[in-house]
């Protein structure tokens, strides 16, 4: 009995606008759209838009 596999396997629509994550975006996944582009995660969402997260009063990026 083999029909585990092919019942949880979800549309991929589109991947992730982020060129460094480019992960698999599934119908019906809550994502973040910027203009025609999705991505996948608040995260890609600062990537993509070239903000990175720093400790204020510090030059090094703290991821
Ligand atoms: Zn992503």
């Amino acid at each position: 009995m083999s029909k585990v596999l092919d019942a949880v396997v979800p549309d991929v629509i589109d991947y992730c606008a982020n060129e460094e994550c480019g992960a698999e975006i599934f119908a019906g996944q809550p994502v973040t759209k910027i203009g025609h582009e999705l991505v996948c995660s608040g995260k890609c969402l600062m990537q993509k838009l070239g903000a990175v997260t720093i400790i204020a009063g510090r030059e090094a990026a703290a991821q």
